[in-house]
């Protein structure tokens, strides 16, 4: 059974003329600049797909699961999978549970993917040479939880993906589509369009017209939607031949790797199958395991870095190899497959889903940023309102659940931006990035993943739950994020981390381990995932109290502040100000108070990274604990 689709014009046989088939058979195999024009009959469509990208494909292949509308999708390109790797390769629960689960593909994601081991992220550790694996400070999360995620080799999941949908008789396919002209339409009345491609100019209908063009934002564009981002990060990312071990970027023989004390709290999947972030502030680079090559790439904040230091690959190279020494061991004898670069991927748009019967999935919507990889994501999301809306026949509901979409959509990301937007300098420092990361992914798991594996966010009873519950998520989520900004930006200043290696596992934050358990909640209704979310609303505020509450342990330098019942009450998760002063002098007046806070979480688990820091520029660099407490 072969991947590799063939680029047969797929309308309908009824519509498609011997000649037409002589000619489509012909220029599927013919280099772009000899295709061929041709006139076939218009014809009409329940819903035309502008891109065979990530998000085209996989909003055809759940349409043809779930309805029997009649599906054209169409793209400028005329090879597929392009010769040229695709970036967007890590998914995380919600989308690999999409490509898997609702998608039905998980045959092919095992035997033609590998299974991802979770995210982790990498810090040097000051005084060490950090040209070893050994020398980095990590977080992790060790255990594998119940639902697969994988690293995708774009080409190929996208290859299997036109495969599939290829199969079905209610879908046609248009490659090497140019000059496409849509005409949205102002009535009841079905879209209108045009376009030449391989068998020759094409024109027909269409009831709705779903835009996932990617970085062409076809409709965003001509409707004027498309808006700037307030997010200015670029990428720089290349694949190379062969594996990336990053264990094996080591002083240590085979058996000291094997055996050293770590491996009790590191476990023994192996590292190089995570998606590996090695960070410093405001940046990160990653590598990913694809099977026979790596992928590689530099994700920055573009005030941090000019893109003239890393714009050629040499360059990237050099610049990798010297910020995290390890790699000098193996980038530069590697052979480089291709290398790319974005300088500002980030955008927004005004609206992507309309009554009017055309929405925008993908990137030809809204794009954050690839830390997390929400992209997979966002796709997950758009396209299973999408699939709902296109089978919503009468007006007045589908306006309803147009603007209740809308609302999800926008939600869900403006709840991105902050992440990206505020703290993204938190990847400088193990403590600040640990709680950071712990917060959003416990937010993730809870309010994205349950809902999404439970379908129900396409319950218009649950979205209003959901909404009122995740706006006020938001407002502590904002206050959050600048307090753990300011404190980064404050450590950096004050502090040197300490020269120990710390390894923490998230789930040792005992909010995250609590919210990954609603993974095993499935089937449930409206109204017990009401409750749900109400139980990891109370969850998430702790986890908040406990945040706020170590970074100001750490701005003390006095770990009897996790404790310390008077001062942590006195914090206003939905409105904290990071002032060093005033939590000083809020402490003073707290710390003869012996009475403890009653934790349900071990406030303790990042007490060795308070205890081993230094006042930065001390003569000594002396141990704090330095602060009033102490
Ligand atoms: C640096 C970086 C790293 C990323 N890493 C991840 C990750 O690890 N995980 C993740 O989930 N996401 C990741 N993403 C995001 C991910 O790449 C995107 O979400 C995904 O590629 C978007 O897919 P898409 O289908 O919208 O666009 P594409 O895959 O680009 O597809 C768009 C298609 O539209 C076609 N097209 C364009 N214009 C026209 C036109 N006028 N007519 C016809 N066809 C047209 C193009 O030829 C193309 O085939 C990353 C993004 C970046 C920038």
């Amino acid at each position: 059974m072969s991947n590799q689709p063939t680029l047969h014009d797929q309308r309908s046989s009824a519509t498609l003329t011997e000649d037409d088939r002589a000619i489509s058979n012909e220029v599927a195999c013919s280099p772009a600049h000899d295709l061929r024009v041709k006139s076939p009959a218009a014809d009409h469509w329940d819903i035309m797909i502008i891109g065979a990208g990530l998000a085209g494909l996989a909003l055809a292949r759940q349409l043809l699961l779930n309805t029997d509308k009649r599906i054209l999708l169409v793209d400028k390109r005329t090879e597929f999978p392009p010769a040229k790797q695709k970036v967007g390769e890590a998914t995380v629960q919600l989308s690999a549970y999409y490509y898997a689960r609702v998608l039905d593909l998980e045959e092919h994601l095992m035997q033609q993917h590998y299974l991802k081991y979770n995210l982790r992220f990498y810090w040097k550790t000051p005084g060490k040479t950090n040209d070893c694996y050994e020398h980095y400070s990590q977080s992790y999360i060790r255990k594998l939880s119940n639902i697969n995620t994988y690293q995708l080799d774009r080409n190929k999941f996208e290859g299997e993906m036109l495969r599939v949908c290829l199969e079905n008789p209610n879908f046609g396919f248009h490659p090497g589509c140019m000059d496409l002209d849509v005409t949205l339409s102002e009535t009841a009345g079905p879209h209108s369009f045009s376009f030449r491609s391989v068998v020759g100019a094409v024109s027909g209908t269409a009831r709705w017209v779903v835009d996932t063009s990617g970085r062409g934002r076809f409709l965003a564009k001509r409707l004027g939607l498309a808006r700037e981002g307030q997010i200015r990060h670029g990428a720089h990312f290349f694949w190379v031949d062969g594996l990336v071990d990053i264990e094996k970027l080591t002083n240590l023989s085979l058996q000291q790797v094997r055996t050293r004390p770590d491996r009790t709290a590191l476990g023994h999947t192996p590292a190089w199958q995570a998606t590996n972030h090695f960070c410093a502030e405001g940046l990160w680079f990653w590598t990913i395991p694809l099977h026979g090559k790596t992928s590689l790439g530099l994700v920055y904040d573009n005030r941090l870095i000019t893109r003239e230091r890393v714009d050629t690959i040499e360059k990237l190279i050099d610049w990798v190899c010297e910020e995290f020494p390890l790699f000098a061991r193996d980038l530069p004898y590697r052979n480089v497959i291709h290398h790319t670069a974005l300088k500002d991927f980030a955008h927004d748009c005004a609206q992507t889903i309309s009554p009017a019967r055309w929405a925008i999935a993908g990137e030809a919507g809204r794009f954050t940023d690839p830390l997390y990889s929400p992209g997979g994501d966002l796709i997950s999301l758009y396209n299973t309102f999408i699939t709902d809306a296109v089978q919503t026949e009468d007006d007045a509901e589908l306006t309803e659940k147009c603007r209740l979409y809308e609302q999800m959509m926008e939600a869900v990301y403006e709840a991105y931006v902050p992440t990206y937007a505020i703290s993204y300098d938190a990847l400088g420092d193990q403590e600040a990035f640990s709680l950071k990361y712990s917060w959003e992914l416990a937010i993730y798991f809870s309010y994205y993943v349950f809902p999404f594996i439970n379908d129900l966010f396409t319950d218009r009873r649950f979205l209003s739950v959901f909404i009122s519950r995740f706006s006020q998520l938001g407002r502590i989520n904002r206050s959050l994020q600048a307090f753990i900004s300011s404190f980064f930006q404050w450590k950096k200043n004050n502090r040197t981390p300490p020269c120990q290696i710390f390894h923490f596992d998230f789930t040792d934050i005992k909010p995250l381990a609590v919210a990954e358990k609603t993974f095993y909640r499935v089937g449930v209704s409206v109204d017990e995932a009401r409750e749900l979310l109400d139980q990891q609303l109370a969850n998430l505020r702790e986890m908040a109290r406990f945040i706020a509450t170590q970074i100001c342990a750490s701005v003390i330098g006095d770990v009897g502040v996790l404790t310390n019942r008077r001062f942590i009450e006195r914090l206003d998760i939905n409105r904290l100000q990071f002032d060093p002063a005033e939590i000083c002098s809020t402490y003073l007046a707290c710390a003869n108070a012996t009475e403890e806070y009653c934790w349900t979480l071990d406030p303790n688990v990042l007490r060795p990274l308070i205890e081993g820091q230094t006042v930065k520029g001390s003569e000594d660099e002396q141990e704090v604990l330095v602060g009033v407490g102490a």
